[in-house]
């Protein structure tokens, strides 16, 4: 029989996920000759035999993927055949360069889930099994190349029974980087708050007991230490909230399986598909009235984070069934990182947790859980974290090596080099030092595993923000050109580049907070975009923010800056009552927005919702970011979308001369103020006042169309994590023939911002190259 021989390279995620053993059984199985090697970002392979089987061998590689892989070419040449026999597997090193690339973790398969519970196994109830197909990748690797004396697993020496697994190609343990079992592993054991090692035979067993009992207890997991406690005791949730300081912010809950997902909340099959992925997200879905689970887990809102198993340990947590829900919540006090080593765990959670259930696999990288949102039928990333980092996105345009820093809270930085961006995980508020050397210690830990060494470092506008006078600090000391990129540019920009335009598109920016280049805060803007630049199209009009960040903690002070830019009179006694504001406070606001004392003007509509929920629900203070927008949502989830909004005026600007046109939301005041007093429910309100702003925001869509022909539109920002208004002005928006954007894979709040901000680098570099070149 003729044979003939092709050389085949693949890229994508195609390294540390048990690819080449993959390759190894399908060259084994269509009986084909030949080798699989990795080299720099992805792996060749030459494979020889019946040109049918290599057709078959090609085939299968694309449709029977192992889950963790991530195919995005496959490119098939032609060589000579040279009559071999057999199949190598050949070691990295001799391709030379080796790969650059590291997995992000994975939750535990299938296969290992079964060894774990099956007493007949040698690894039966070990906290730590893995295989190529699963487990820790990204936290426990210190550098490249992803292999075992580079991460924590260094310090194990693999029994022979082990190392026998990891020899063989055939194995599922083959090269599985931190395989390991009872003889040789890791393991875990429990520790009293005041630090003393509590005997146990089964710490995991004694844990679960204790939990049960209502104590909290500090785990030890992937990414770091949760702090978990029954969550259908309302006693033991409240407990830990008071020992945390936190009482408002929602928290996330584990359960066993997907069926007890369903027990608590009213999934869709979306829903269902995110939970299971093998990012395993925390997911936020509809709670199920009177499911058990404790009231002050997720006070005031219709939605409960939920999310399941990801490591063996939790897996155990749940085998015995005297525990049907967790409440797990990352281990730090309010906002700072989440805490990953034994000492630093006791030392700063000794006054919150019971007990530690502790192990010895070092933590080397932090990474909080991933929360994500089937937003109009997709996913979309509210924080991107463990299970997606560090896999890269993709760029339109080719990017020189580039740090972006980001914005201020929820910080996330980008390195871009190629058509790749490499997010850092959610890094959280960059408002205190210990979030800063977050920053710092993921930043180098990303530039050595990427070899990212950047040429340009780019960032926000915000003269205030601490991550613009960090990058300007650090890009001064090493020489490094120094790039600014509007807020909301960026945010537009990254939804545009998600999916691969790079033309000019109308860009609805709907946002909390950002520096606009007048120096006002913007947040509510129509932008005509293109990657490298924008014009202004229309904002929501201006109104004062009394107080200046006070008016962002505490709600009713924006709802006086919106309803005195209604035209309502702040004096009156009506109005004061509306807001449960005292006749002083209301003269101190109303002087300092008159005389233009500590109240920017801002066009935010994040702070347009707030002011809402002051109104309509009497939020006065907010105790976590965009909590009374998030109420506000949440009080119409049963409301049909069909409801007529309020209106807005469209007052129109001058696009020859570049005047922006302006939103303005007094006669939706107007109204809604009206259906108030005359006694509508809170939750149709709101559902007006929803369709109100998208209708808006479309109307000023439809202007901009007018005046530049562009027809589609991309939609970012932080008030795009609210789902009734994505999913209205998605409809409204195609309903007038537009083509919409959303995000995917990239936050649209500002966990999403430094990705935009690479974009825009990306392409103002690109344009002054090419235009040099023409000169
Ligand atoms: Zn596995
Ligand atoms: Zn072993
Ligand atoms: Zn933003």
């Amino acid at each position: 029989m003729l044979r003939r021989r092709r050389g085949v390279v693949v890229r994508g995620v195609v390294q540390g996920v048990g690819f080449r053993p993959f390759v190894y059984r399908l060259a084994q199985e269509e009986g084909l000759a030949g080798s699989i090697g990795n080299d720099t970002d992805g792996v060749t392979i030459e494979i020889e035999g019946p040109a049918e089987r290599l057709e078959a061998f090609v085939t299968r590689l694309r449709t029977e993927t192992p889950p963790l892989a991530r195919i995005d070419s496959v490119a098939v040449r032609d060589l000579t055949a040279i009559g071999e026999l057999g199949f190598r597997i050949v070691a990295s090193e001799v391709l030379g360069r080796v790969s650059t690339g590291i997995p992000a973790d994975a939750a535990t398969c299938a296969d290992c889930l079964r060894e774990l519970l099956d007493p007949a196994d040698r690894r039966y109830r070990y906290p730590f099994l893995n295989c190529t197909n699963c487990g820790p990748r990204y936290t426990i690797t210190r550098r490249i190349p992803y292999d075992r004396p580079q991460t924590s697993m260094a310090q194990f020496k693999m029994c022979a029974a082990c190392q026998a697994e990891y020899d063989d190609p055939a194995n599922r343990r083959f090269h599985a980087q931190p395989n390991a079992c009872w003889v040789c592993g890791p393991r875990v054991w429990l520790v009293g708050a005041d630090g003393a090692t509590l005997m146990a035979d089964d710490p995991v067993a004694t844990c679960v007991d204790r939990l049960a009992g209502g104590d909290i207890i500090a785990i030890k997991g992937i990414g770091g230490f949760h702090l978990s406690v029954d969550a259908t005791n309302e006693d033991a949730v409240m407990r830990l909230r008071q020992r945390k300081h936190r009482y408002g912010k929602p928290l996330a809950v584990m359960v066993k399986n997907v069926d007890a997902a369903r027990a608590v909340c009213a999934l869709t099959a979306e829903d269902e598909a995110l939970l299971q992925t093998v990012a395993r997200p925390i997911v936020l879905a509809r709670k199920r009235e009177g499911c058990g689970i404790a009231e002050s887990v997720a006070p005031g809102i219709p939605w409960l984070g939920v999310f399941l198993p990801y490591a063996p340990l939790q897996h155990l947590l749940f085998a015995s069934g005297q525990v049907r829900a967790l409440l797990m919540t990352s281990a730090n006090l309010s906002e700072e990182p989440i805490a990953i080593d034994n000492d630093e765990a006791l030392k700063r959670l000794g006054a919150i947790a019971d007990a530690f259930l502790m192990h010895d696999r070092e933590i080397l990288q932090r990474c909080d859980d991933s929360v994500a949102a089937v937003v109009d039928g997709a996913p979309q990333l509210l924080r991107r974290a463990r299970g997606f980092v560090p896999l890269a996105v993709g760029l339109p345009i080719d990017a020189p090596p580039m740090l972006a820093v980001g914005g201020h809270l929820k910080n996330v930085f980008a390195l871009a080099r190629g058509r790749f961006a490499y997010q850092s995980q959610h890094l959280g508020d960059l408002e205190n030092l210990t979030g800063l050397e977050f920053f710092r210690e993921s930043l180098e830990h990303l530039m050595r595993t990427f070899e990212v060494y950047p040429q340009t470092v780019v960032h926000d506008l915000h003269p205030g923000y601490l991550s613009t006078t960090w990058a300007k600090e650090w890009a001064h000391e090493r020489g490094l050109r120094l790039i600014g990129v509007q807020h909301h540019h960026a945010h537009v920009a990254g939804c545009m580049a998600e999916h691969g335009l790079t033309g000019a598109a109308i860009g609805l920016s709907l946002d909390g907070t950002g520096y606009g280049t007048d120096g006002r805060i913007w947040g509510g803007e129509v932008l005509v975009c293109q990657l490298d630049g924008f014009e202004r199209f229309a904002h929501l009009e201006y109104v004062p923010m009394p107080g200046g960040d006070a008016a962002v903690r505490e709600p009713w002070r924006m709802a006086l800056g919106h309803l005195r830019g209604a035209g309502l009179d702040l004096a009156s006694s009506e109005t004061r009552d509306l807001l449960g504001v005292q006749e002083k406070e209301a003269r101190v606001l109303r002087q300092m927005m008159e005389r233009g004392v500590n109240a920017p003007l801002t066009s935010s509509c994040g702070r347009l919702f707030d002011a809402v929920a002051a109104v309509v629900l009497g939020r006065r203070v907010v105790d976590y970011e965009a909590q009374a927008a998030i109420e506000l949502e949440g009080v119409a989830v049963d409301e049909p979308d069909s409801e007529p909004g309020y209106s807005m005026d469209f007052i129109v600007g001058d696009w020859a001369a570049r005047e922006p046109a302006r939103l303005c939301a007094a006669p939706l005041w107007r109204e809604l103020l009206s259906e108030l007093r005359s006694g509508v429910g809170k939750a149709r309100i709101s559902a007006r006042f929803h369709a109100g702003v998208a209708a808006g925001f479309v109307k000023a869509a439809a202007e901009a169309r007018t005046a530049t022909g562009l027809g589609q539109v991309a939609l970012s920002g932080g008030c795009m994590h609210n789902r009734r208004l994505a999913r209205l002005l998605r409809a409204k928006l195609e309903a007038e023939g537009f083509e919409v954007f959303l995000h995917a894979q990239v936050s649209p709040g500002d966990g999403g911002l430094s990705y935009g901000q690479a974009t825009v680098a990306a392409a103002m570099l690109s344009k002054s190259k090419s235009a040099g070149e023409t000169d």
